[in-house]
């Protein structure tokens, strides 16, 4: 789909089925706003191919409005702005060159709340995250496609004799693992998930937290969350973000997920993995 060409399924699934490689994220001095009010400041953070990098922090402190940023959903507020620098590999997505379908295509994003089309059939569900990309594909192409997310998605030994049926008519926690699939027709090379399990069941959770783990070979994974189990199990490195007195959200410590939970060098990060707040 580079230069302008049209996009077809063979750009984004890759002709031959070998997986494209995970890519890096490099956030770079991020400070936002929504009008004059600032909501994060010089935040800094480097998420390596191939990982899952855990966000967590209380409430309010510019979590979501961070991963916003970095598939460029942020500019979608009218009141927002924003300064510093993400870079995937090495291009920086707010470049004028680099177009928002191209960055929205390479990173995806899954939320809290399942939002499947729910009179759409599973299937359709898939394909639409397609469509949405402005992507042409083939009958079969489109049936393959379906299978490979499915099954990356940890539904299609489940689902695979219900496509028809509405994504509406699922279980939360099918809901959900149905938007990952979705989100995987673009091929993305990072996967933003914002408290992708809050909603669910502790067993969704898990199927969640499994799928997580085989996907972030090929897809590097961001996830926010305020289950610090959750964190230690999926994560290997973590960022620990925190607003206050009056101070925007901005990034207490982050490094090694391990390390943090067992040692965290800053006393307010030792409180806040600890549930001290
Ligand atoms: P978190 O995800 O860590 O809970 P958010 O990024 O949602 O934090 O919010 C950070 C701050 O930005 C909060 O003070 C919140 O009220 C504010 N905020 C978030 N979205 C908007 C918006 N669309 N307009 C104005 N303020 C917002
Ligand atoms: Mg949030």
């Amino acid at each position: 789909a580079l230069g302008g060409a049209p996009a077809t399924h063979a750009d984004a699934v890759g002709s031959t089925g070998v997986p494209l490689p995970p890519s890096q994220l490099d956030a770079r001095s991020i400070s936002a706003w929504f009008g004059d009010h600032q909501v994060l400041h010089d935040v800094s953070l480097q998420m390596p191919a191939g990982q899952v990098t855990a966000l967590i922090g209380p409430s309010g402190c510019g979590k979501s409005t961070f991963l916003r940023i970095l598939n460029r959903m942020h500019e979608l507020v009218p009141s927002a702005s924003l300064a510093g620098e993400v870079l995937l590999d090495h291009d920086d997505i707010y470049d004028a060159g680099h177009r928002l379908v191209d960055a929205r295509k390479k990173i995806g994003m899954v939320f809290q709340k399942p939002n499947p089309f729910p009179a759409m059939s599973i299937y359709d569900n898939v394909v639409a995250g397609l469509k949405l990309a402005g992507i042409r594909a083939s009958r079969n192409e489109k049936d393959e496609l379906v299978e490979t997310c499915l099954t990356k998605a940890g539904l299609w030994r489940e689902l695979k004799d219900r496509l028809r049926a509405p994504g509406g008519g699922l279980s939360g926690g099918q809901q959900q693992r149905l938007c990952i699939a979705r989100s995987l027709a673009v091929r993305p090379r990072v996967l933003l998930m914002d408290e992708p399990c809050s909603a669910l069941d502790p067993t969704s959770t898990r199927v969640i937290e499994e799928t997580m783990t085989e996907l972030a070979r090929e897809v590097t994974i961001v996830i926010v969350t305020h289950n610090m189990q959750q964190a230690q199990r999926v994560s290997q490195q973590c960022a620990f973000f925190l607003a206050s007195q009056g101070q925007p959200g901005h990034i207490v410590e982050h490094g090694d997920t391990d390390a943090m939970f067992s040692a965290p060098i800053d006393p307010r990060t030792f409180d806040y993995v600890n549930g001290r707040f």
